[in-house]
């Protein structure tokens, strides 16, 4: 699915880079991170939108009814999208009017709908009707699979009993490590804890007291500040580009 603002991103680092070999890596780069099943969930201004689904709601019948489906995808779904763009609003006011008093609100308000907002973009978009569903995964993902949980049959009780057990709401997550080049089976209680899901992290600040205590006693905010006169800039960015690639 390319959308406009896709192409014209393409075609503009098309242009200043200027070889057709490029061209058409820069291309296939994009056509591998925005794939035909990647969905659009921003608009050409950068705000957030409800991506359509690609299948209809009464697809997952008789596994998930279709009015289940379609309550979740337009009414909860839709509300973390609206929560997130408010969130971004406020905390570009808070910016600019240099104003922070309710950073603290607006970044739960953020990293609750933001969560909300990705994790339910990965669910809906890892789901296959249940006329063509496959009951199980494919010969690369299925050696990951057997290599970090022994067989198919043991990951898939392992995910149910997770998934299953986690305490009040939230989900069961298949998640790769790639500090450990590994698959994990996680249960995210809730969704947010002041985090959003598939956010890749690449500039981090230990703010535990033992990071700045000895020397900053209370003073935290101004460790924090003296952070921005450390930081390997150049690390961040590569850590941006590959990041971008995920
Ligand atoms: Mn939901």
């Amino acid at each position: 699915m390319t959308n406009r603002r896709n192409f014209l991103k393409t075609g503009t680092i098309a242009t200043v880079i200027g070889t057709s070999l490029v061209t058409s890596f820069v291309q296939t780069a994009e056509a591998k991170i925005l794939g035909e099943d990647e969905p659009n969930i921003t608009d050409d201004n950068g705000k957030f939108i409800l991506p359509k689904l690609p299948y209809a709601y009464a697809d997952m019948e008789p596994n998930i009814d279709a009015e289940t489906m379609e309550i979740h995808h337009t009414k909860h779904h839709q509300a973390y999208v609206d929560g997130l763009n408010k969130a971004e609003e406020e905390l570009k006011k808070a910016r600019e009017n240099n104003d922070f008093t309710l950073v603290k609100h607006w970044s739960k308000e953020s990293a609750f709908h933001g969560a909300g907002h990705f994790l339910h973009t990965l669910f809906w978009f890892g789901l296959a009707p249940t006329k063509t569903a496959k009951p199980t995964p494919s010969a690369n993902l299925l050696k990951a699979i057997e290599k970090d949980f022994g067989t198919f049959d043991k990951f898939k009780a392992h995910f149910i009993a997770a998934a299953t057990a986690v305490e009040s709401n939230g989900w069961g997550i298949l998640a790769y490590q790639p500090f450990g080049k590994k698959l994990a089976i996680l249960q995210a209680e809730k969704h947010q804890n002041l985090s959003q899901m598939q956010a890749i992290p690449i500039l981090c600040l230990d703010v535990w007291e033992h990071a700045y205590y000895l020397k900053y006693r209370n003073k935290r905010k101004d460790y924090v500040t003296n952070f921005f006169n450390i930081i390997n800039w150049e690390v961040i960015d590569r850590r941006l580009e590959k990041a971008k690639k995920f």
